[in-house]
């Protein structure tokens, strides 16, 4: 990733940021945490007027993106209200990372560790390589397989770590990103990111356009997006 390419113009996103309006301003939001019961949780207020919840598949951490004026008392009360949405998603996530990883790294996660352990498990050089690989071998083919398809194809993919979202692609460029955190998703849920990312190539913006071809190429996209949205937030 170089400096140039970091400053380039918002690039479109796969989810969870398909649900984020493409007039959210470019200002940097600020983020603070805020103590819940036994959890820490990120706090970024923005110029959005419903609050949402979300945890993040690598660490598990939940965070809240709330309106400007939120009280610190309304995101606690949302946060609580949320409980056994929270306790439900990662145990969701924690099933799907282990079933991933048999896939994606030829071995079980050590049983021993808890949910919470295993979110908090970074990224080492080991798992970032075998991530890739497992990509690596995969997105290929697939680009290849939804160009013959969609007529289009990226002029580069690159791998990265991400947090918040699961890919992007900047249209201008047709350079595409992906989120090394998706080596650990099914396989369905890998196509959808990159078929969306690709339609990106034809529509820049999620509208109506967006929506049709992706409809006219993958009808059951709209379920593939929930199902990866589950993992990630809660409006
Ligand atoms: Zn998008």
């Amino acid at each position: 990733m170089t400096r140039s390419e970091s400053q380039s113009p918002q690039p479109h996103r796969a989810s969870p940021p398909t649900s984020i309006p493409a007039s959210t301003p470019a200002s940097t939001p600020a983020t603070t945490t805020l103590v819940v019961g036994s959890e820490t949780v990120l706090v970024t207020r923005k110029s959005i007027k419903n609050m949402y919840l979300r945890i993040r598949p690598d660490d598990g951490t939940i965070t809240v993106s709330a309106p400007r004026r939120t009280t610190n008392a309304a995101i606690r009360d949302f946060v609580c209200a949320h409980e056994s949405w929270i306790g439900s998603t990662r145990k969701r996530m924690t099933q799907l990372h282990r079933e991933n990883e048999v896939a994606a790294f030829g071995h079980e996660t050590d049983e021993t560790l808890t949910p919470r352990e295993l979110f908090r498990r970074k990224w080492t050089p080991e798992r970032l390589q075998a991530a890739r690989g497992y990509l690596q071998a995969r997105v290929p083919e697939m680009i290849k397989r939804w160009g013959r398809v969609l007529g289009r194809t990226p002029t580069s993919v690159t791998y990265r770590a991400m947090t918040s979202r699961w890919g992007s692609c900047t249209p201008a460029t047709g350079r595409m990103r992906l989120n090394l955190e998706l080596a650990e998703m099914p396989e369905a849920l890998i196509e959808y990111v990159v078929v969306h990312e690709m339609v990106h190539l034809w529509e820049p913006k999620h509208g109506a356009g967006f929506h049709n071809r992706m409809s006219a190429v993958m009808p059951d996209w709209r379920e593939r997006a929930r199902t990866l949205n589950s993992l990630w937030r809660y409006a």
